[in-house]
């Protein structure tokens, strides 16, 4: 019989890129250092990071705009890797297999939310990079009912920023009521609005996206957009929904504005700058709904992975080295990055697509 040798026997150490103090990222606040390679404890999962995409929300915990959870921080969530060890009792992924992680990393299964399928809403919920260690390290650590399966259909490259980009998207999209057949306004094009963009393609749908980077307006015309502008005025016709994707509340009322009666307008981020008043005529009467989006639920995950797969959607990629994650992040801040920032760590799946 094999028997694997690990980390709790040979006190095996990892590099990672950690965050021991909040910071501007500018000031490069994540630091390369070699820590101990974590041990799964029961029905959790050690896994080999291939790769893990960068978000914004990795740039909020960073720059200390959400409240602190854990210090030190291997921040991290869309992150692709192989199981590498089981914790005593796991039974669902075998050694070797290619899995991902993402943001949700555990739920209670018992409040009113996770009772009636709005985990994404649990009292008690937990978050990968942020509550535990995530993913820019050479190894990591999940509860093994909180990883997904991935395609053949992706490398591990484009399968990382469908993680939390994809998953968030998806919600999103969902949760702006887009029509089959529809018209949707999005508002910024980073990552998760680039990979929503191919799916309300796919779905028949008009998409309009408005983004002041000229290079992202580009990418935008370039992937099949209707239109591609810098501003709601200049929409070519109202939309039936509209998901604001950049942190900016003043976005707000104009994305409304930009609105057919009974449309929808969905928020995807998880922070966003001060909302100015709004107009009840001009902005919400004629049942104009005003949506926020709050995570996921496990189920938005494996369904986005699905049709994903089925398209099958092509994420655009800039990858970077782990020790190079400061610099990555400052890219993201700074919008030089068209597409998703992944940093590759380990030995690359790419024989696949
Ligand atoms: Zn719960
Ligand atoms: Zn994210």
């Amino acid at each position: 019989m094999l028997v694997a040798i690990w980390a709790d026997d040979l006190g095996l150490s990892m590099r990672a890129m950690v965050l021991s103090e909040p910071g501007p990222i500018q000031s490069g606040p994540l630091r390369l250092l070699e820590v101990p390679v974590p041990i799964p404890a029961g029905g959790e999962l050690l896994i080999r990071v291939r790769c893990c995409a960068v978000c914004r929300t990795d740039l909020h915990v960073i720059e200390g705009e959400l409240p602190r959870r854990k210090t030190p921080i291997i921040p991290g969530h869309q992150i692709v890797g192989t199981v590498e060890r089981l914790g005593p009792g796991c039974t669902r992924w075998g050694v070797g297999q290619r899995v991902g992680v993402a943001w949700l990393r555990h739920t209670c299964r018992q409040c009113q939310f996770c009772a009636t399928a709005r985990e994404n809403l649990c009292e008690s919920s937990r978050y990968t990079g942020y509550h535990e260690d995530g993913g820019y390290a050479e190894y990591t650590i999940a509860p093994e009912d909180y990883v997904y399966e991935i395609s053949d259909a992706f490398d591990d490259v484009a399968a990382a920023p469908l993680l939390c980009a994809g998953i968030i998207g998806y919600r999103a999209l969902a949760r702006s009521n887009l029509p089959r057949g529809g018209s949707l306004a999005l508002y910024g094009f980073g990552s998760s609005a680039h990979i929503v963009l191919q799916i309300a393609q796919h779905r028949g749908c008009e998409v309009f996206v408005v983004t002041r980077g000229a290079g992202h307006r580009e990418l935008a015309r370039r992937m099949g957009a209707d239109w591609a502008g810098e501003s709601a005025a200049e929409l070519p016709k109202k939309a039936d929904s509209a998901i604001i994707f950049a942190p900016a509340g003043e976005l707000v009322p104009a994305a409304l504005a930009g609105l057919k009666k009974g449309g929808t307008l969905a928020l995807a981020g998880i922070h966003m700058s001060p909302i100015p008043p709004l107009d009840y005529e001009m902005h919400i009467f004629h049942e104009r709904d005003l949506r926020s989006v709050a995570s996921n639920t496990r189920d938005d995950g494996r369904a986005l992975l699905a049709e994903a797969a089925q398209i099958p959607i092509g994420p655009h990629t800039t990858t970077y080295p782990l020790a190079d994650a400061n610099r990555a992040l400052q890219d993201l801040k700074a919008d030089r990055i068209n597409g998703t920032g992944v940093l590759v760590i380990a030995g690359l799946n790419v024989g696949q697509k």
